[in-house]
């Protein structure tokens, strides 16, 4: 097979996008958590597409179900308009997701994207509340357009709108509390104080693991907290579970364990199961107060991804899926406290929740440096955090044993060599 050259992406790929230049080769397949690239070299996909791909590439299911769709015809592109897969998707959500954790969502199309969703929330909370602020947290990520970017607490990133953004409070995340700074107190103090004109904010927006932010994860402690402040206030909490949603911290919403309800949730990446672009907002049904048309897009449904995202919800079904995630998020997470023992010199410390999960050195530029040694070797992993300091384990929930073995070995012998 002829060997593509690389420079062709260099000199006619706008640098927007960074992937390709950390990933440098040219990728031809890819099933489970197992790519390959031209040249025939197998890949570990410990990244996921960035928590699109929790069930792996090309799963067999979907697959089976999609091609069978497009065979018999069936519709691609229908806008709003009623079809089967958009019923069976809402009806089989309602049933395997929301009514055994005993939650009560309408649910929302609001594009096809994660930041659509994000935009969604932030709109329909300040209609619901006629108010104007929202509180976001240090290091969240929440979308690219000028709404979601508004509430993303990355310098560099709204750099990219070249004009400040506006309506936005940012308080630290969860870290400050067991330091002597309480700044949940601090922020209660403020809404107390009528006689200041203090504006009480229309929600707050947080993801309660932080994926591009570094990792961080939030106390169910903490969480609970925001909640009881946003149930005094009047105040929507909105939590954003695009990445750590569908099931990434071991639970099918990342907020289960804390045992919080949010008013508004918004999800994508792998809600649509086979890495197809599908959006939901999950509002509490008397927040759900649009006209029809107020919020549309021209590409809110489309009929493929849902029928992969019923599929994936087969997954659900079985309580073992679960269990199999929480059993293998404790191997991951004892192999990354193994590396921080074993190799002082990494300086770092072990993060997250499930299978979002990674170590945050203190050295600088030690988790690219490992991240691209772990690519020569096979395997992809991404950094994240404000310095990308963090590497982060994220490999679909599907891997089995073996799986997590191999890229285990390659990610040590990273550090290994990193570290010479
Ligand atoms: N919210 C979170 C938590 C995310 O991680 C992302 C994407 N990384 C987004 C929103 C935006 O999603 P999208 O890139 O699909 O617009």
């Amino acid at each position: 097979m002829k060997q593509t050259d690389m420079n062709i992406f260099a000199q006619l790929e706008s640098e927007v996008r960074s992937y390709c230049r950390s990933f440098p080769t040219v990728f031809t397949k890819a099933k489970g958590y197992k790519m390959w690239d031209e040249s025939g070299k197998e890949y570990l996909d410990f990244f996921s597409g960035a928590g699109a791909l929790n069930y792996g590439h090309n799963e067999d299911s979907m697959k089976e179900k999609l091609v069978n769709y497009i065979m018999s015809d069936g519709i691609t592109h229908s806008l709003d308009m009623a079809t089967q897969p958009k019923a069976e998707f809402l009806e089989t959500f309602n049933e395997v997701i929301l009514k055994p954790r005993n939650l009560e969502y309408k649910v929302m199309f609001p594009g096809p994207t994660g930041t659509n969703t994000v935009e969604s929330a932030l709109k329909l909370a300040r209609k619901v509340t006629g108010r104007t602020d929202i509180i976001s947290f240090t290091n969240g990520f929440h979308g690219m357009t000028i709404g979601s970017l508004s509430v993303t607490g990355n310098a560099f990133k709204r750099k990219g709108a070249g004009i400040p953004l506006q309506n936005v409070v940012t308080m630290p995340y969860d870290s400050f509390v067991n330091e002597g700074l309480d700044t949940l107190e601090y922020l209660e103090r403020f809404l107390e104080d009528g006689g200041s004109g203090v504006d009480i904010p229309a929600a707050m927006i947080l993801e309660t693991v932080q994926g591009e932010g570094g990792i961080n994860a939030a106390s169910f402690e903490w969480l609970q907290r925001i909640e009881a402040i946003c149930k005094r206030w009047g105040i929507l909490l909105i939590v954003d579970d695009v990445q750590a949603g569908v099931g990434r911290t071991g639970t099918f919403f990342s907020f289960e364990k804390a045992g919080i309800k949010p008013d508004i949730v918004c999800m994508s990446k792998s809600i649509g199961g086979y890495g197809l672009p599908l959006a939901i907002t999950l509002i509490r049904p008397d927040l759900d107060i649009w006209a029809p048309g107020e919020h549309n897009g021209t590409f809110r449904g489309n009929n493929h991804a849902f029928v992969t995202a019923t599929a994936a919800l087969e997954f659900w079904k079985d309580p073992e899926f679960e269990q199999n995630i929480q059993k293998r998020s404790e191997l991951i997470y004892s192999f990354l406290e193994s590396i921080v023992e074993k190799y002082p010199e990494v300086k770092g410390e072990v993060r997250g929740r499930g299978y979002m999960v990674g170590i945050g050195s203190e050295v600088e530029g030690l988790s690219e440096k490992i991240a691209a040694e772990a690519f020569n070797r096979g395997l992809i992993m991404e950094t994240s955090g404000p310095k990308d300091e963090v590497f982060k384990l994220f490999p679909p929930l599907i891997i089995d044993d073996a799986g997590l073995e191999a890229g285990f070995e390659i990610i040590e012998a990273s550090v290994k060599t990193a570290l010479e």
